[in-house]
């Protein structure tokens, strides 16, 4: 079926064939063709666009630029009244602060210009590599990656680059990524991440021909085949029988975290956990097991429950079955996190990670 690079590239070109929504901030740029007005107009309404959505974004730059032309608007308007323009745009009054220095600073330092590299553009207040990146591509048409959470997410769910943070995505996207894809890039997984492959995302929404090549796709599949095969159910932390059998709990890190557990310690990446165990005593069964595991003030006992003490459970399976080895080898299609909670077995883990 092709190498990871491959199918990515060919999830791109899916996407760019079947792009629906052209982002507020590409509208504008394609609407006006005289560059500096371009480049003044991108730069301001990415700067508005940040934690607003589209359609705000549409109507507030509009609005803002019937009042404001060129940088020396900027300086002669009032603050409370360049505030009034541009609500309801998340975060206005701060960005009605920078919007005054942005103003000031591209007068004083740049010409009245927009800059047009990236190195400038982030020495001016409230832009970033991303809000530059933007500006370099969509008002210069110059080579830029704008990657914000959606890039950087889906990115990384597909596998093509493995990063902690979207400045490390777009230096990474920088060594890998074909130029060809390099300023539509953005507009692509910007629009798929809002509507589909989003931070809980919608598989069942996505063509079929995307979802046969996604990697992401492929662990689900294989691990709704595992709970299946097992018989294994969902419950509840109110309703965990109170029989022998295997569990597994699916645990949520937020954030990469140093962790230590007896001796060891390790590095735990962000994303989903899955901890394969089983409690086939007669009183130390399921019931006991779990609700030692989700205890706030339980005793740290085995490896798992330090990774508790900053995951979340996102899940509880259960079977009634003595299956924890045979599940723990099923589920090594998925990263195993070795020498974790194997310590009186042969297999490698009872630990799997996968990326959210
Ligand atoms: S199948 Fe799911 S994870 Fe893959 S691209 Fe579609 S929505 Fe995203």
């Amino acid at each position: 079926m092709g190498t990871v690079e491959e199918k990515f590239h060919t999830f791109l070109d899916i996407l760019s064939r079947n792009l629906k929504n052209m982002p507020a901030v590409e509208r504008i740029s394609r609407s006006n063709r005289e560059l500096e007005e371009r480049a003044f107009k991108v730069l301001l309404s990415t700067i508005l666009s940040a934690r607003t959505k589209d359609e705000v974004t549409l109507e507030v730059s509009k609005r803002l630029f019937q009042r404001i032309k060129t940088p020396e608007d900027l300086v002669d308007i009032e603050e409370k009244e360049l505030e009034r323009l541009i609500y309801p745009v998340g975060f206005y009054r701060t960005k009605a602060k920078y919007l005054k220095k942005l103003g000031e600073m591209l007068i004083e330092e740049f010409q009245g210009k927009v800059p047009r590299t990236l190195e400038d553009l982030v020495k001016l207040p409230g832009v970033g590599r991303k809000t530059g990146n933007l500006v370099v591509t969509l008002a210069y048409n110059d080579y830029g990656i704008c990657v914000d959470t959606h890039v950087h997410r889906i990115c990384n769910r597909w596998e093509y680059i493995d990063t902690e943070t979207p400045e490390e995505s777009e230096m990474e996207l920088r060594k890998k990524l074909p130029k060809r894809y390099w300023k539509i890039i953005n507009t692509l997984l910007v629009d798929y991440g809002k509507r589909i492959c989003s931070p809980i995302p919608k598989c069942h929404l996505c063509a079929p021909e995307i979802r046969k090549l996604c990697p992401y796709y492929e662990k689900i599949k294989g691990i709704e085949e595992v709970l299946e095969k097992y018989n294994f159910k969902k419950i509840s932390r109110t309703n965990i029988p109170d029989k022998r059998g295997t569990y597994i709990l699916k645990i949520k890190l937020k954030e990469v975290k140093n962790i230590s557990y007896g001796k060891n310690r390790r590095r735990f990446k962000r994303g989903y956990y899955f901890y394969v165990g089983s409690a086939m005593g007669e009183s130390n069964n399921l019931k006991r097991r779990i609700g030692r595991h989700l205890r706030e003030d339980k005793k740290l006992h085995w490896h798992i429950d330090y990774l508790l003490n900053y995951g979340s459970i996102k899940g509880i399976y259960v079977s009634e079955k003595d299956v924890e080895c045979e599940v723990a080898r099923d589920l090594s299609f998925l990263e195993g996190v070795e020498g974790f909670g194997s310590s009186d077995c042969s297999c490698r883990s009872h630990l799997f990670y996968m990326k959210s």
